[in-house]
């Protein structure tokens, strides 16, 4: 019996996706687990997987059979999603010549070399000539895959498809002005202060388990583990792993950092198996994923409702010392001035990733030059923030992105921050009493929201479709913009 092309395709989606998670446990293992002396072995060891996956990914078979599926001459909706998505991701890698592709990987690995190098002296200069480097490459990528589109609609389209430079300007400038005017507001008002309490950190772990728990983490697929820098990663089929850091002094931010993590991996362990594999079941971009992570870490990991519910759980945990549900709630979302974006809350941390936006599109529009950009970020910062940085390490090298290629990347975090609201907003219409939900700890409500309306139609639909049909015809700007005026101008 010969096998029709729809079953042959889906099986060698299935083996590229059994290679991606193989690749995910051994990176896993590295961050969590591994001695220092297996580096080496270790990097041959993610070299050839990564190899195989790219033969495979760019086999003539595999393009073969996407349009062999694409001709079928009634094709379901999952064959039709596969298709779509299949087609772009085939031609981003089969398109770029292997010269260009090896210049990339190199110019990339010393950029990330000449990054750190200059953080550490907090020289600019020192960084200048890769990064102008990778700017080249990065048009020169885009221009092999499409030369008649804008380069930065195409660079995008590796982390958020469905999105247009476009329509980026029309909802960051719109973002910007409201976000400025919360800013100050806010400001102008007497801030509490920070919760800084010691609290042990393995009973820190104990209690982010119990969080875990409750909000529905499937633990029988996944585990909770430290590392240097929270991440999550997809190890096997729905097994997700979360990987976090604690602080003794500063209990929020670490739970922040599960909760965030947290919220990546239930998207993930909520995705369907299905025939066409990742083709139709995975993520949809980026910034859906991120809206996920941010859902739970902001909208109701700092909510009043959830601090309601984690007082008795705290005390359990650390049964002499004071947790003030209010005071928490107001300490956890305190307007930040400064020019980092990691330490920024959400207000202004999405004016920070404007800057980054308006300075990347201008640099791949050549409007700007390498040299220029210092200058730029500085009187961007001055502009959003009203602050400008000290030096070099605190502007414009603060951040790893452009070192390593990544152009594109940025918008996805504010791209999630409005998607969140979105969906935040439709819960609460679904919900009126959602806060009273949160007090009891019922998150199965919510989970169970966004497993039916986003987990389970994996990339069946692209982004804005998915949004569209999830939480209906919405303006994400005003959606955001109303949540954190209610969130930061009135605690
Ligand atoms: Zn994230």
């Amino acid at each position: 019996m010969t096998m029709s092309v729809w079953d042959e395709l889906s099986q060698r989606i299935t083996d590229l996706d059994t290679l991606s998670s193989i690749g995910g446990l051994l990176g896993w293992d590295q961050q969590v687990m591994m001695p220092s002396g297996s580096a080496g072995g270790r990097a041959q060891q993610r070299e050839f997987i990564g190899r195989l996956y790219h033969e495979q990914a760019t086999s003539t078979r595999l393009g073969e059979l996407i349009e062999a599926v694409a001709a079928l001459p009634h094709p379901t909706l999952e064959q039709q999603a596969a298709v779509r998505n299949l087609r772009r991701t085939y031609r981003r890698a089969t398109c770029v010549p292997p010269k260009l592709a090896s210049r990339m990987a190199q110019a990339n690995a010393s950029g990330v070399a000449a990054w750190v190098e200059a953080k550490k002296e907090r020289q600019f200069r020192l960084f200048a000539e890769s990064l102008q480097t990778n700017v080249d490459l990065a048009r020169e990528r885009a221009q092999a895959i499409d030369s008649s589109r804008h380069p930065y609609n195409v660079l995008l389209e590796d982390y958020d498809p469905g999105t247009t430079v476009e329509d980026l300007r029309r909802m960051f400038g719109a973002l910007q002005e409201g976000l400025a005017e919360i800013r100050q507001q806010a400001l102008a008002r007497k801030g509490p202060s920070p919760f800084t309490e010691y609290c042990d950190p393995a009973k820190q772990l104990a209690l982010h388990h119990d969080v875990m728990r409750a909000v529905g983490y499937d633990t029988t697929r996944g585990v909770l583990n430290e590392s240097e820098h929270p991440f999550s990663c997809r190890v096997g089929s729905q097994d997700v792993r979360i990987a976090t850091h604690v602080h003794a002094q500063d209990l929020l931010s670490g739970l922040a950092a599960t909760m965030h993590e947290l919220g990546h991996a239930l998207y993930e362990q909520g995705l369907p198996e299905g025939q066409g594999g990742s083709a139709v079941y995975s993520a949809t971009s980026t910034g859906m994923h991120e809206s996920q992570s941010r859902l739970w870490e902001n909208m109701i990991g700092r909510s009043r409702g959830f601090y309601q519910w984690l007082q008795p759980v705290f005390a359990q945990h650390f049964p002499d010392q004071a947790f003030d549900p209010e005071n928490v709630y107001r300490s956890s979302n305190r307007i930040t001035s400064g020019s980092i974006r990691i330490f920024a809350e959400e207000v202004s941390y999405n004016l920070h990733i404007i800057l980054r936006f308006e300075i990347e599109v201008a640099l791949l529009e050549r409007r700007i030059t390498v040299e220029e950009v210092p200058g730029e970020w500085a009187r961007l910062s001055e502009q959003f923030l009203g602050v400008r940085p000290k030096d070099d390490a605190e502007g414009v090298l603060q951040d790893a992105h452009w070192a390593g290629g990544a152009f594109g990347y940025f918008p996805s975090y504010t791209l999630g921050n409005l998607y969140a609201a979105s969906i935040f907003a439709q819960l609460r219409e679904c919900y009126p009493d959602l806060d009273r939900h949160l007090e009891k700890g019922n998150f199965s409500i919510i989970l169970n929201f966004l497993r039916e309306r986003i987990h389970r139609q994996g990339h069946l639909f692209e982004t804005p479709e998915l949004l569209e049909k999830s939480v209906g015809h919405r303006d994400h700007v005003h959606d955001l913009l109303d949540y954190l005026r209610e969130r930061y101008t009135t605690v």
